[in-house]
């Protein structure tokens, strides 16, 4: 099933080129109260979410999924785990080119471990991305987002796919500099997901899957999700070892070779087979007054 969150956050069934309004299924997800749980609710509930989503489907109202307003599927994760140079070509790329490592040693990812991006970077393609820091380098990585659905710690590599919801496309862009990894891909906006969750049983073999990206209809990236150096199994042990692992926490796998950087009014586009295509809009970050919201 391909479920998207759309126009005023309403929820959607994707079927070809049609969007069903299963808006209503939301219903069954429980009123929360402070404190609030550690999860995101729809994900954590996806089995009660998806039998309403049945009952409802065929009386749903249609519509085309052109012109929909496309956001993150997941819009409350509890946190944003990110694998970095998981990609061997890619490391090497990093190596050699020294506006993407700034001078610090790039190392492997057994020895660098996995980094946390903030909750609030997340937006759907339909928001684009918002560049903040214009004086520098901002480059796409094209990464495969693997939604959790069921808690855990200590996960086996044996046991990870059982605990996983479904996948996305997913972005993670990064503004290069000397700083930590976590603070120059925290920008806001810099966690692009979409254009939906396709739920795990759709996706026979997530570690065979193809994917591109291309800005202004340039390629730039191109790869399998094969090519991982640690494999998503490996990668939800390694980051059970450290945090439990709650229903809507995302994981992104880290980027292949051929990151690059983009500018004000560049067009994204990035496709994994079987997952989904996004189309994401590029511009300059207005400037804000200190304090908004
Ligand atoms: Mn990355």
């Amino acid at each position: 099933m391909k479920l998207c969150r759309y126009d005023d956050d309403r929820l959607g069934v994707v079927r070809e080129q049609t969007l069903y309004d299963v808006t209503a299924a939301l219903d069954v997800l429980p009123q929360v109260r402070y404190p609030l749980p550690r999860v995101d609710p729809l994900i954590a509930h996806l089995a009660q979410v998806r039998e309403a989503i049945e009952r409802l489907l065929p009386t749903a109202k249609a519509r085309p999924l052109a012109g929909a307003r496309l956001l993150s599927p997941v819009a409350n994760p509890g946190k944003i785990v990110a694998a970095p140079v998981n990609y061997a070509r890619h490391l090497d790329e990093a190596r050699a080119q020294a506006d993407i490592h700034h001078h610090q040693q790039v190392k492997e990812i057994r020895q660098i471990g996995l980094f946390l991006k903030a909750t609030s970077s997340v937006v759907g393609p339909h928001e684009g991305v918002a560049l903040q820091h214009l004086d520098r380098r901002n480059d796409h990585e094209a990464e495969l987002a693997v939604v959790i659905g069921k808690a855990g710690r200590n996960i086996t590599r044996a046991q990870a796919l059982s605990h996983v919801a479904g996948y996305a496309v997913g972005l993670d862009m990064t503004a290069r500099g000397p700083e930590e990894r976590s603070l120059r891909k925290s920008v806001d906006s810099f966690t692009v997901l979409g254009p939906w969750l396709v739920t795990a049983d759709e996706i026979a073999d997530p570690s065979n899957i193809d994917f591109w990206l291309t800005v202004n209809g340039e390629p730039r990236q191109s790869a399998n999700t094969r090519d991982m150096v640690l494999d998503i199994g490996t990668l939800i042990e390694f980051a059970s070892s450290f945090y439990t692992l709650h229903p809507g926490d995302v994981l992104l796998t880290g980027t292949p070779e051929g990151v690059g950087p983009v500018l004000p009014g560049d067009r994204i586009d990035c496709a994994f087979d079987g997952v989904g295509q996004i189309s994401v809009q590029v511009r300059a970050a207005q400037p804000q007054p200190e304090c908004v919201a």
